[in-house]
């Protein structure tokens, strides 16, 4: 299994396409340090699940991506723990969904916090482990949203915006280290981050749950398809194997040709 002997940190992996990439890591043999929100009973089976799968061990963390100081204590006690940090996948996001005279501050403030800034501090604490090594696989879960925007959601498209900037310079800054630094690029994925916007659009557009699914959703993707986080997960993977070793600072679309058009 090719990924034995590394180790992985997935921000936002209790649910979703976090969930997602860390079975995929898991699978292949990964350490994974899973992170994120949600039922202290159910987050303890999903890590004895990926230990089992691993055999290499599964941690949870409980770091909030919205608190500098917590991420570089989740990426020390990684690399104390599991003896190295040579994966990470910023994947922690959240959405609100309003016009800009109505967002409130503090949901634009921790969209922020959350889906930008938390990949900027993993990335500051994780570089020095993987120069360390020579060898590191740095992964942002951006958007569709990091190229083209929709109304209503000016936070999520800065931030999805700003970490495919922040990916191509770290890639530069690590290219020569032996560190590939990529954004994934998802358009519609159904997962509960997806399920929860369906009352805001349906809210801020005047549409029924149907029209917010075909004529909101889909209508952007021309597969009509939501993609699935097994197919994001497995792009990841690829971006780990040493085949990839030369696929860095790019911005790789996963959106059923959304933004083809
Ligand atoms: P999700 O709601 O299923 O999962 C989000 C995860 O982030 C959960 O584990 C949650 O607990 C965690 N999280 C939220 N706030 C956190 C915080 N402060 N600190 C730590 N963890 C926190 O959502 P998802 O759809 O799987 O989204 C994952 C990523 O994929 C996000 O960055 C999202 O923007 C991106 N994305 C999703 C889609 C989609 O259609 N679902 C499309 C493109 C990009």
């Amino acid at each position: 299994m090719f990924l034995e002997g590394k180790t992985a940190i997935v921000t936002g992996s209790t649910s979703g396409i976090g969930l997602a990439y860390a079975r995929a890591f898991a699978a292949k043999g990964a350490a994974v340090v899973i992170n994120g929100f949600g039922e202290a009973a159910a987050i303890e089976s999903l890590r004895a699940e990926l230990a089992a799968t691993s055999g290499a061990g599964a941690l949870y963390d409980g770091a909030d991506m919205t608190r500098p100081d917590e991420i570089a204590a989740m990426v020390d006690r990684t690399a104390r723990a599991l003896g190295s940090v040579d994966i990470v996948v910023n994947n922690a996001g959240i959405q609100h969904v309003a016009r800009i005279e109505d967002f409130p501050s503090d949901k634009f403030e921790a969209i922020i916090d959350i889906n930008l800034k938390s990949a900027w501090y993993v990335m500051r604490a994780a570089v020095p482990h993987m120069k360390a090594k020579g060898w590191g696989r740095i992964i942002t879960t951006a958007s569709a949203h990091s190229l083209v925007a929709s109304p209503n959601k000016s936070a999520y498209v800065m931030a999805k915006h700003g970490v495919a900037g922040l990916t191509k310079t770290i890639a530069l800054e690590t290219a020569a280290a032996g560190i590939t630094v990529n954004c994934i690029s998802p358009g519609y994925v159904w997962t509960p981050l997806v399920e929860a916007q369906i009352p805001d659009t349906m809210a801020s557009r005047g549409l029924t749950r149907e029209q917010v699914i075909d004529d909101v959703l889909l209508a952007a993707q021309p597969t009509k398809a939501f993609v699935t986080p097994e197919q994001v997960a497995a792009l990841a993977l690829f971006l780990c194997r040493d085949e990839a070793a030369s696929i860095t600072g790019a911005n790789l679309s996963v959106d059923g040709g959304w933004t083809a058009a």
